[in-house]
């Protein structure tokens, strides 16, 4: 089994947060799906005989391909690729292109799960993050899809928003409840290099988030929406029993994937690589037949700190017969002893977790026991 992503790099809006790879012109949108199918045609034997269980259109904004794009996408998956009988084909969509004839587009379609990038349902937030969408669309959308009967959704929401506090957070993830969302992913806004958020905080545009306010709204998440059955299988996801996201849940335990479109990531099990981050080089290296990728060959180290990076994420955990199969049980058992001491992470019978003191500093924990 594996996986199939492509990347449709076009947006309505930049974000200020954002540093995916989009342009807001959509003046090559048509030479670049031209590239895209190019590469799908390419690529057709870089999953060797794996059949594709889930396919993902990300970005961007992959709601702004119109039923035709759409169509010919698949049919050149169907015809260059073997789909397992009931695969999960997620499509991220963002509210405002969300309407009643949209709607009736992807589900005629092979779509049958969609992600729909909410990130908050109040206008101050949506406004500060330059979001192209309303609280109002926000909602709208919500209801267009349950009312179309197309429940499989997960939607994202952003906390740790200035001017957020603890209270309209709570508001926040109750709207989802409400709404009976059966899976969120949930992310701390993040002042990346070279975004206009960077800038805005850096000239007092905005004020700075606050790293406290952020571990209480992670702290009020996790504690809301366990107590309401959703399984927090990762530790930015949550799902009801059945709705865990298969596409990601196959990243994090190491299922091959390929990645289609400019910037995605592709990974064979021994080596990763990654398309260019530039549309017109892109399309000119499509052109030729050529894929503009560069690859890195991962040695047993790669693979093993990956293998703590994803594990540890999920409520999977790390097992020490995998640990012990990279031959760094005796390294591993000695760098883990402060933080099962200090209550960041616990152990049931041969596996380790992060606990959820563990999960607030997750990155810097694991990192910490990585194969130097
Ligand atoms: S819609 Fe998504 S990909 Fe596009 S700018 Fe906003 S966050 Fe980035």
């Amino acid at each position: 089994m594996a996986g199939l992503y492509l990347h449709i790099p076009f947006c309505k809006k930049a974000c200020h947060y954002c540093n995916f790879h989009f342009s807001t012109s959509m003046k090559l949108k048509e030479p670049l799906l031209k590239a895209l199918h190019a590469e799908l045609e390419l690529q057709k034997n870089y999953l060797k005989e794996d059949a594709l269980d889930t396919i993902y259109f990300g970005g961007g904004t992959p709601s702004l391909l119109s039923e035709s794009e759409l169509n010919e996408i698949f049919e050149i998956i169907y015809k260059n690729y073997t789909v397992t009988e009931n695969p999960e084909i997620t499509l991220e969509a963002n509210p405002d292109d969300l309407n009643k004839d949209k709607i009736k587009i992807l589900q005629k379609s092979p779509i049958n799960r969609l992600s729909i990038g909410i990130q908050s349902f109040r206008d101050e937030d949506l406004k500060l993050m330059n979001r192209a969408h309303t609280g109002r669309e926000a909602r709208e959308s919500l209801e267009e899809c349950l009312k179309a009967d197309f429940n499989n959704i997960t939607i994202d929401l952003i906390y740790g928003i200035p001017g957020m506090n603890d209270k309209a957070w709570e508001e926040q993830i109750q709207t989802a409840i409400n709404y009976n969302i059966p899976h969120i992913s949930s992310y701390c806004l993040t002042v990346e290099p070279k975004t206009a958020l960077e800038i805005l905080i850096k000239t007092g545009k905005i004020p700075n988030v606050e790293e406290e306010q952020s571990a209480s709204q992670y702290e009020l998440l996790i504690n809301i929406l366990t107590q309401n059955n959703y399984d927090h299988y990762e530790i930015s996801n949550f799902g009801k029993p059945g709705f865990h996201s298969r596409h990601n849940s196959a990243y994090w335990q190491g299922v091959p994937y390929l990645g289609i479109g400019p910037s995605a990531h592709s990974f064979n099990g021994k080596s990763r690589q990654w398309n260019v981050a530039n549309n017109p080089k892109y399309i000119k290296a499509l052109e030729s037949n050529q894929i503009p990728a560069t690859t890195e060959h991962l040695s047993q180290k790669d693979l093993y700190n990956e293998y703590l990076l994803t594990g540890l994420r999920t409520s999977q955990g790390c097992s020490l017969e995998k640990i012990n199969a990279y031959g760094r049980t005796p390294e591993f058992l000695k760098q883990v002893v402060s933080h099962v001491a200090a209550g960041f992470i616990s152990k049931n019978r041969d596996t380790y977790f992060l606990t959820q003191k563990g999960k607030l500093l997750g990155d810097s924990i694991i990192s910490s026991l990585f194969w130097e």
